[in-house]
């Protein structure tokens, strides 16, 4: 949405690692595993992930979903925004209860192709199971799944959960409630980024 809307690159670490494992490369091979089961692949490989794509793609701003992760993943982004010359504008938050995304987690829809995201309550799709931007079929991700689930609020607990204050202290976390409908988050998402530019 923030593509379209904007015209920002957007990448996200999961969203490569699904190609890659997809497209049966040995990095996709590697971490097969720890992503099935819930847990945070390696800094290293994460970080070289966000270094190969802003070498082809980070010339005029970008977003990343789901990066960083972890206190020495925001320390390498650092570093790696000091060498592209490029402040870090905004961190935004979504807020949202453990019950949230069990409800979403469970009801997940995404497009193999784009990437794009639905839900089975979403009749139109649980009817007919085809991306309508790009025909690409609609599937359950492996890791949408209650046990996972549990793994992966503890990875968010003891790693992720931390950058909070740390981007709290930088001055640039902004908090978004993300229980809302899809449109109401993404119109204060939208908001923030006007604001930011
Ligand atoms: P996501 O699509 O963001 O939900 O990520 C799916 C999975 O990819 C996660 O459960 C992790 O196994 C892995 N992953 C994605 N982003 C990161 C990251 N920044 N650090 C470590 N592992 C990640």
């Amino acid at each position: 949405m923030i593509t379209r809307q904007f015209g920002i690159p957007v990448t996200s670490p999961g969203a490569i690692l699904r190609r890659e494992k997809e497209l049966g490369t040995p990095l996709g091979l590697e971490t097969a595993d720890t992503t099935k089961h819930g847990g945070l692949v390696s800094d290293k490989i994460i970080v070289e992930l966000i270094e190969d794509w802003l070498r082809l793609h980070g010339g005029h701003g970008f977003v990343f979903d789901g990066f960083p992760r972890t206190i020495p993943q925001a320390k390498s982004l650092q570093s790696i925004l000091v060498r592209h010359k490029t402040p870090l504008d905004l961190a935004i938050w979504l807020d949202v209860t453990e019950q949230t995304v069990a409800e979403r987690i469970l009801s997940r829809l995404q497009c193999q192709g784009c990437g794009f995201t639905t839900s089975l309550t979403s009749a139109h799709f649980a009817e007919r199971p085809v991306c309508p931007y790009c025909d690409g079929p609609l599937v359950r991700r492996n890791d949408d799944d209650a046990e996972v689930l549990k793994t992966r609020l503890e990875e968010f607990n003891a790693k992720t959960q931390p950058l909070a204050a740390h981007y709290e202290k930088a001055g640039t976390l902004r908090r978004v409630d993300g229980n809302r409908d899809r449109d109401a988050v993404f119109s204060d998402i939208s908001r923030l980024i006007e604001e930011s530019a």
